[in-house]
């Protein structure tokens, strides 16, 4: 059983498109307001991600052995690498009364809505193709396999993400400022009220 708690926020959308960046302003401005759900995934980590801080890195024969024992939310294969949440993951963040922020592909999204975690589902859309295209390539994290993969994917999920009723924003991330404006204002509208009243005085204190 995952605990109860409150509803947490999904943020998905084509690899590149910026929701790391996003969650990383966010979970900064809100440091404890917000938790990150630390998914598993078998892929190997990039120059600068922890073990247990960006994911939890492990096998495919580890992970599919958890996911038959019953251990995970959701899980799903992207770009030939498996990634999943865990339970404990969701777990871990609502043990300490923060919102959970999940950080997954569109697989990961049909299944948490089949579940009773209810979650806030954010979309973030590239400008263009061209330009997730540009912004994969100055990450600099692919090799060239890998990022023609994803931007294959990409397609496939921006579709998704525009279908009315998949998720609750559209969140266009063509200049950051404005992306993160957007995704700020749309938790103070949606999250619960004891939560919106914290947003708001934070809102107040830095004088917006
Ligand atoms: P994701 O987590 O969705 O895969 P990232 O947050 O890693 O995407 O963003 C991909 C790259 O694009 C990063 O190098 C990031 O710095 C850059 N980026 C994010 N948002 C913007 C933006 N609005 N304009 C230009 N570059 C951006
Ligand atoms: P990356 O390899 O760039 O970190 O992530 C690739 C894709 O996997 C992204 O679309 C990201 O949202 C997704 N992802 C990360 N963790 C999970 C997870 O736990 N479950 C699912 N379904 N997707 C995930």
């Amino acid at each position: 059983m995952v605990q109860k708690g409150p509803r947490p926020l999904v943020l998905c959308g084509p690899s590149g498109s910026g929701k790391s960046t996003l969650l990383k302003r966010l979970l900064k401005e809100f440091p404890d307001k917000f938790g990150f759900s630390v998914s598993h995934t078998t892929r190997g980590p990039r120059s600068g991600e922890k073990n247990g801080v960006h994911y939890h890195f492990t096998t495919k024969p580890e992970m599919t052995a958890a996911i038959e024992r019953g251990e995970f939310i959701e899980n799903a294969t992207f770009s030939g690498n498996m990634y999943g949440t865990s339970k404990q993951a969701v777990a871990d963040v609502r043990r300490t009364g923060k919102i959970c922020v999940l950080d997954i592909e569109i697989e990961g999204v049909k299944q948490v809505k089949t579940t009773d975690l209810n979650p806030l589902l954010v979309f973030v859309m590239p400008p263009s193709i061209q330009e997730l295209e540009r912004r994969l390539r100055a990450r600099n994290t692919e090799h060239e396999d890998a990022l023609k993969k994803r931007l294959e994917t990409a397609i496939r999920e921006i579709e998704f993400g525009q279908q009315p009723g998949n998720f609750h924003i559209v969140i266009l991330n063509d200049n950051l400022d404005k992306a993160y404006a957007e995704l700020r204002e749309f938790i103070t509208q949606n999250v619960e009220d004891n939560d919106q009243d914290s947003v708001a005085d934070e809102n107040e204190s830095n004088g917006k």
